[in-house]
């Protein structure tokens, strides 16, 4: 027995504690025994330690059975000093567990931090989509604060010089061995507190209002698009660089074209004389009317190509085809005077005018006779 304290009792839970009761716990304890609020105090410090470590092994349920099945032996006699990670999520406990208790109020992040990226979502037309346009839009972003041009402070005074950690912000102490080091709760590191906020943004530095924009769309864009604009998010806080923007593109149907890559398809309607016959009608593209020949004896089905009538690639390198799909509407509807017609037409020799028909029926033959 090494004279270790059960950690349950340490934290002064039972031992069928949830994971909320022994942060509440350790959080209470850990300000107690904080080595900021009991400078020198070899006794606190000791105490906060072994709270620490109580939690550590008790808030991450591996350890914890471990705990339950072998007690302090489980983790070695060396215990906290050798057998577990400072410098690995201890900020995550801090983070965690002072963050909201310490500092607050009109301090301020006075690291450089890069602004966050934003998405916005668009719905263009197809044609947009294929000839490409220019949009505005607007988003609602963090933008520096125009009355204190970003500082946080009101106009003519300056932050102060915070007192906790002399402006470096970070604050060392002593842990076992280790020195370990975070940063300053009272600055949340930033080495300086803002006294006097600025009025209109309430010392943030930055406020959030709707810029407009105006996005170039390419030409080749297609649902699930996106543009980088490079610079257009969130503003960075204390000097640091902006976020991107990212518009994400998504295109409405069309009522007559759909899109496979480059390519467009297009289905067109011919009845079955023009389909027997051959003939000439005029196809839709997305640049107006063009004719086509259709060529006697067409089947139903039949893709014919348009070249170069596709969608150009964003990188404007290439453009697809457009694919036109034939489909051969069969006559319903039919009047007395049609039908006879078409009865006369059948009886005109009916097996050489449709050599498909006669061969699949040939083969029906050969297999059941
Ligand atoms: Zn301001
Ligand atoms: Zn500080």
């Amino acid at each position: 027995m090494n004279g270790k304290s059960d950690y349950y009792e340490l934290l002064g839970v039972n031992r069928n504690a949830g994971e909320e009761e022994i942060k509440k716990a350790y959080r209470k304890l850990a300000l107690k025994y904080h080595p900021d609020r009991n400078p020198g105090n070899k006794e606190a410090e000791e105490k906060f330690k072994a709270v620490s470590e109580a939690y550590q092994i008790l808030i991450d349920p591996e350890k914890r059975s471990q705990y339950d099945r072998f007690g302090h032996a489980a983790f070695g006699e060396a215990g906290f000093a050798r057998g577990f990670d400072f410098t690995s999520g201890f900020e995550d406990i801090f983070g965690d567990i002072f963050g909201e208790f310490f500092g607050g109020g009109t301090s301020r992040r006075r690291t450089r931090t890069r602004g966050e990226d934003l998405r916005y979502n668009i719905e263009i037309s197809f044609e947009e989509a294929a000839f490409g346009a220019e949009k505005k839009i607007k988003i609602p972003r963090q933008s520096p604060c125009e009355t204190c041009h970003g500082s946080g402070s009101k106009p003519g005074s300056s932050p102060r010089t915070c007192p906790s950690c002399r402006g470096s912000g970070q604050v060392t102490f002593q842990q076992g061995f280790f020195q370990v080091s975070r940063s300053c709760s009272q600055c949340r590191g930033e080495g300086t507190i803002i006294s006097d906020p600025c009025s209109s943004c309430n010392g943030a530095g930055r406020v959030r209002k709707l810029h407009a924009l105006s996005v170039k769309i390419p030409a080749g864009v297609d649902t699930g698009s996106r543009l980088k604009l490079r610079g257009e998010g969130e503003s960075g806080s204390s000097g640091g660089p902006p976020g991107d923007l990212y518009v994400v593109i998504q295109v409405q149907p069309h009522p007559l074209f759909v899109r496979d890559g480059l390519d467009l398809v297009c289905e067109v309607p011919i009845n079955f004389v023009q389909a027997a016959l051959g003939t000439e009608i005029d196809v839709p593209t997305l640049e107006g009317k063009v004719k086509m020949k259709i060529p006697a004896g067409t089947q139903s089905g039949k893709i014919l190509r348009l070249k170069g009538k596709g969608i150009r690639d964003v990188h404007g390198y290439q453009q697809g085809d457009q694919l036109v799909r034939i489909v051969v509407e069969t006559p319903t509807h039919l009047t007395a005077g049609q039908k006879q017609l078409l009865k006369e037409f059948a009886a005109l020799g009916e097996e050489e005018a449709h050599p498909i028909s006669k061969g699949f029926l040939d083969k029906v033959k050969q297999i059941f006779g």
